[in-house]
């Protein structure tokens, strides 16, 4: 059964950021305004040559999209919504670094003014410290003037980031960032534990001192205080990283997990669409050249079919709250999910990470903790 057409999600990748973080392993390049102007042409054009594709939400990621100034986002939502959403966009989000001197109220007036109506704020953690070893270059007060900023301008749904397993970080400090972060009365928080990425900065420390770095069992605690904090504030926790306030779930991101269609445009950016997965290459110029040329942009696309299809599915679906819809399974994908996955559903039961009923398959509590493990087990199944 197709993926639901009237679902899709749009994403722009802008990949320049102010400075570098050590731990990153995103598409960026620190900002140089002739690549980024260049980027910009290339981006209008692959917009312009973009499929057809009917979208509901708009989420511009990074890099630090608001490297570019406020009249160029408003441009390009005004493109992308004459491309992909005539109606509208239902929900369009912008990714920010809290820094001042980027987050004005003249930025959220224009963002307002061309429909972005929510932001994400990528704060990281409230301690000075631990913002300085991940060289992060905002103050902890930050983004409290960039919430004040952003209201003041009517933007209410306001997101932010925060980072647990930080070198240095101890439970104390996480709970100070957590009790920051909820004085700040966001819609929705997501936390993220600090992953080494081969070929940064932190994987060359973590290799010369893995001790500087938390261990597994003070991660899992960081989580675990995470997720009994943010709950006991009232926040649904929807996603293994993700909390939000009811009604406030992210829509754009929602349609990944619900194995719906999206188109990524931008290097390094991801499609799915009519079963194909495809990826933009990670490589600047040669992304800027073929979108400027009007050719095929580089890069990898898979046909996700039979097993790898339906494990795309299940990783998807267990990562929510509501986990395996098994009615809604079998009408999509045509498969009885306890049939298909009998053999390891009854290993993750075993293990106390996976909660089955006749209606839905979702991780426990203690599944949430090793969920790569669990969906992983998914994914490699084949029948
Ligand atoms: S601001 Fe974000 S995208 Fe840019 S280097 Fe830091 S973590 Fe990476």
């Amino acid at each position: 059964m197709p993926a639901p057409r009237e679902a899709g999600g749009i994403y722009v990748h802008l990949p320049f950021c102010p400075y570098v973080c050590p731990y990153c392993d995103f598409a960026k390049w620190p900002l140089r305004r002739s690549s980024a102007e260049r980027y910009l042409d290339a981006l209008h054009a692959e917009i312009a040559s973009a499929p057809a594709f009917a979208a509901r939400t708009l989420f511009f990621g990074g890099g630090t999209p608001n490297t570019y100034d406020a009249g160029t986002l408003a441009e390009l939502v005004s493109r992308l919504r004459d491309r992909f959403a005539p109606n509208g966009f239902e929900e369009t989000t912008v990714e920010m670094n809290p820094d001042p001197e980027l987050c004005t109220p003249a930025v959220f007036a224009a963002y307002r003014a061309a429909g972005i109506d929510r932001i994400s704020f990528g704060v990281q953690s409230f301690v000075a410290s631990e913002l300085a070893t991940l060289g992060r270059r905002h103050a902890p007060g930050d983004a409290a003037l960039a919430f004040e900023n952003a209201r003041a301008e009517g933007i209410e749904n306001l997101s932010l980031d925060l980072i647990f397993g930080t070198p240095g970080q101890t439970v104390e400090s996480w709970d100070t960032s957590l009790a920051s972060a909820l004085a700040l009365q966001p819609s929705h928080i997501s936390t993220y534990g600090l992953t080494i990425e081969d070929g940064t900065p932190f994987a060359a420390w973590f290799a010369q001192r893995p001790e500087a770095f938390a261990t597994n069992d003070l991660e899992a605690d960081l989580y675990a205080r995470a997720v009994d904090t943010l709950v006991g504030a009232g926040f649904e926790h929807y996603e293994i990283s993700n909390f939000a306030r009811p009604g406030r779930r992210c829509a754009h991101n929602a349609n990944y997990w619900a194995n719906g269609e999206y188109v990524g445009l931008g290097v390094g950016a991801a499609s799915y669409l009519g079963g194909v997965r495809s990826t933009h290459t990670r490589e600047l110029d040669a992304y800027v050249d073929a979108a400027l040329a009007g050719g095929a942009i580089p890069g990898d696309a898979e046909c996700l079919e039979g097993a790898a299809r339906l494990g795309e599915a299940a990783m998807l679906a267990l990562r929510t709250a509501e986990g395996v819809d098994i009615a809604a399974f079998a009408e999509r994908y045509g498969v009885d999910f306890h049939d298909f996955y009998g053999p390891v559903l009854t290993e993750m039961r075993a293990m106390g990470t996976i909660d089955a009923t006749p209606a839905h398959v979702r991780l426990t509590r203690r599944g949430r903790f090793v969920a790569n493990d669990v969906c992983g087990a998914f994914v490699g199944f084949a029948g």
